[in-house]
């Protein structure tokens, strides 16, 4: 029996083959309708191309293009044709593609038509034998090759550890590594999802996330294809339209920062939001102010979720009022099927409440890092657990708390100080938007503690002052010595805060 995902994803289509699945909501093809029988056929064409290449099994596909309907089809082919999709964010530059193209060796590389000059190059240079174009209009050579091919395809089959997808991890750490994800880890995780979040054919979900990441390309659109549900498809992330839609649509996935846009929306009100039963929030924390301005704003309570590359989805606040409330600042419960625990720097289990570091195992979680077995064998425990390289608590009905990454963790004057503790107690200070908290180089504490913070439109603020209000509040030791006032954090694709950047900026602040 084959355990290929598109075959799960394939049988989740409903009966009807000639209703519609997804929706262009922007770009080129606005108001464009592709039915699910269009899905089925698409892809088999694509699959069919594929397979005319007479590639070895589970060769990479490496797809570095602008967000567009055909551009999931491309990914869904991937899968039908037994091959290794490997999605490139739109953002890397030359320098960035070739470590990703040498690391990778794939057998495809797919690039926007604009790029084909410099990118087929690279490609044609490190050895790639096939280069194809494919634009967000339906044009580029992959299309155009597809087109001649059969619309009927049979799926090869897969085993459940097969090699589904490789995805490169944000780099918000370090250099992005590959995480070695199978057919089982991606369908396991998305069926617990289907269940927990209780998707229906009736759902509605506008996807204006980029399909580069784990959050846009599985945790949205496998949600939306294994309920056999509906998508409202953005190519791009435009808050005023998003809200234009929200009346037609049942759930909206999105990281923090795309919240905060949506609430500078005057037409985000109840009313708009009176046909949604779901929004979702994750990638980084959301701040507890956006998750109570959108409470009041739209009488929705945001459900955050934690998950990473390496395991798909972990964590999730309740979506069923039986299961428990959602609790703002927290990530939620493991999900089922997800073992997580918390093990002091000793290796000793916490207690409830206590800080330590995050380990999970499941079904879920990756089989490893993609050609680097040493870092694979020390982020996994003897006892076959997987260090997230989170720093967080439990509490004691369960719910997860993350403080910080281990990377980012900072040891002053021999005192632990947790950044995100920090940063909630500036964040609640009057004029303060939000902050990033980090350690850097002290010739007396090791490590100081110094913080970056954004004032609110129209706020002027003095360090000194945030200081001076710190320290009535928490322990010296916590309090930065140091606070510079910027109008805002550097942020990856996905909206995540680089601390390795502001360490690099302000490293010599004590120096
Ligand atoms: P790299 O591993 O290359 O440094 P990255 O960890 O940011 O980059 P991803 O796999 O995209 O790459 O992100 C996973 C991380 O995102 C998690 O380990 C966690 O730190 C963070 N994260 C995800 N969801 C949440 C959330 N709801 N709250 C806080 N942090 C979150
Ligand atoms: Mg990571």
């Amino acid at each position: 029996r084959s355990a290929n995902l598109f075959e799960a994803l394939r049988a989740s289509f409903p009966q009807d083959l000639d209703r519609w699945a997804i929706e262009c909501a922007d770009g080129p093809d606005i108001g464009q309708r592709y039915t699910w029988r269009d899905l089925d056929r698409a892809t088999a064409m694509m699959a069919n191309l594929l397979a005319s290449l007479d590639l070895p099994p589970a060769s990479r596909i490496a797809v570095q293009v602008d967000k567009s309907v055909e551009a999931l089809m491309l990914y869904l082919a991937v899968l039908r044709a037994g091959h290794v999709y490997l999605p490139l964010n739109n953002a890397y530059q030359a320098a960035e593609l070739e470590y990703f193209i040498g690391n990778a060796e794939p057998a495809v590389v797919v690039c926007a038509g604009k790029n084909f000059g410099w990118v087929s190059k690279l490609a044609f240079q490190s050895g790639v034998p096939w280069v194809f174009s494919l634009n967000d209009d339906r044009t580029g050579t992959l299309l155009d090759r597809a087109l001649q091919m059969s619309d009927v395809f049979e799926t090869v089959p897969r085993q459940a550890d097969d090699l589904a997808a490789i995805l490169y991890t944000s780099g918000t750490t370090g250099r992005s590594k590959g995480a070695m994800l199978s057919h089982g880890n991606l369908l396991s995780n998305a069926q617990v999802l289907d269940r927990y979040w209780g998707w229906s054919t009736e759902d509605v979900l506008i996807h204006a996330l980029p399909i580069f990441h784990v959050h846009g390309l599985f945790v949205a659109s496998h949600g939306a294809l294994l309920a056999g549900a509906r998508m409202l498809w953005f190519n791009r992330f435009d808050p005023a339209a998003v809200v234009g839609r929200l009346a037609e649509a049942t759930i909206f996935m999105g990281v923090p920062t795309l919240y905060v846009r949506l609430l500078e929306q005057s037409g985000l009100t109840r009313q708009a939001c009176a046909g949604m039963r779901l929004f979702i929030s994750g990638s980084a924390p959301l701040l507890i102010d956006t998750f109570q301005a959108w409470q009041q704003r739209t009488g929705h309570t945001i459900l955050e979720r934690y998950g990473m590359s390496e395991t798909v989805m972990l964590t999730s606040n309740p979506y069923r009022p039986d299961d428990g409330d959602r609790v703002g600042g927290t990530v939620g419960r493991p999900l089922p099927g997800v073992g997580l625990r918390i093990l002091d720097d000793a290796g000793q289990p916490c207690g409830p409440g206590d800080i330590g570091h995050i380990q999970v195992q499941g079904p879920n979680v990756f089989g490893g890092y993609w050609r680097m077995p040493e870092k694979t064998r020390e982020e996994f425990t003897a006892d076959g657990w997987f260090k997230t390289g989170d720093v967080g608590r439990a509490d004691a009905r369960g719910y997860v708390t993350i403080v910080g990454r281990s990377k980012d963790l900072i040891i002053s004057g021999g005192y632990n100080v947790y950044p995100a503790e920090v940063e909630g107690w500036l964040n609640e200070l009057p004029g303060v938007a939000e902050s990033a908290v980090i350690g850097v180089p002290h010739p007396d504490f090791g490590e100081g503690v110094i913080a970056v913070v954004v004032p609110r439109a129209g706020a002027s603020l003095q360090g000194e002052v945030l200081i001076a209000a710190l320290k009535d509040r928490i322990a010296n030791f916590k309090v930065p010595k140091h606070i510079f006032i910027q109008t805002e954090l550097p942020r990856n694709a996905m909206g995540k805060v680089q601390k390795n950047v502001l360490r690099e900026q302000l490293g010599k602040t004590f120096a």
